[in-house]
């Protein structure tokens, strides 16, 4: 199974992408833990794109498009693959169709409020990029990764000014590729507004939608 995860920013797609991908043992893709990780090891890719990603912009599609075909071109892509981050424009979707089949999009959605809350409460391992919350998952020890022990940050653009930039630019560019996936006839609404106690839902409805597009 090839899948998409639609959504804004912080509705939820990563968490429940992992879950997904040990579920049904195919990759976890996230676009945005491959740029960030260019980004920290100063590769040309991560140099090219850190402007874009500090100032809560999309990083131009030829770069990003690049290294997500690579990616799913590894070995471990062939029994399928969850694409968390991408496509996020029209010409992204349109140039995935050239290099993968997909079989499902689900597309994550919760309230504004419940979004900027998430995000701005989010704290990233340096080392692992493992993700905490500070209120509704916190980790064991302040400031410290419960599963390699690294540093716990807040990433810059999820700072308050940097998350509504962010949201803006995913409302211009998602009503497009949510209406071709429509008229594909791939697409399945996710409620995601629950709570992370209750992710099993949000799970559960994902379930439901693979088992229909099988
Ligand atoms: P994310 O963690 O998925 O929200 O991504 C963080 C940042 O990485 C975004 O704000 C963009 O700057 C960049 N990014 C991630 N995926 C893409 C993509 N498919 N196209 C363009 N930029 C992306």
């Amino acid at each position: 199974m090839n899948i998409v995860l639609l959504g804004p920013p912080g509705v939820g797609k990563g968490t429940v992408a992992a879950i997904l991908s040990s579920k049904y043992r195919i990759p976890h893709i996230s676009t945005g833990n491959m740029l960030r990780e260019a980004v920290t090891k100063g590769t040309a890719l991560g140099r090219e794109a850190k402007g874009f990603m500090d100032a809560g912009r999309l990083v131009p599609d030829e770069l990003v498009t690049k290294m997500v075909k690579e990616r799913v071109a590894q070995p471990d892509c062939k029994g399928g693959f969850i694409l968390d981050g991408y496509p996020r424009t029209s010409a992204q979707a349109k140039a995935l169709q050239e290099f993968a089949a997909i079989d499902a999009v689900l597309d994550f959605k919760a309230p504004f409020k419940t979004i900027v809350e998430r995000i701005s409460g989010r704290r990233t391992c340096r080392k692992c990029s493992s993700v905490y919350h500070i209120k509704y998952n916190p980790p064991k020890k302040d400031g410290t990764c419960d599963r390699c022990s690294g540093e716990l940050y807040q990433r810059s653009d999820e700072k308050p000014g940097i998350i509504t930039e962010r949201l803006r630019v995913y409302g211009e560019q998602n009503k497009p590729l949510i209406d071709y996936y429509r008229n594909e006839g791939i697409l399945s609404e996710i409620d995601a507004s629950f709570h992370i106690t209750e992710i099993g839902k949000i799970v559960k409805q994902c379930d439901e939608a693979l088992v229909k597009s099988r």
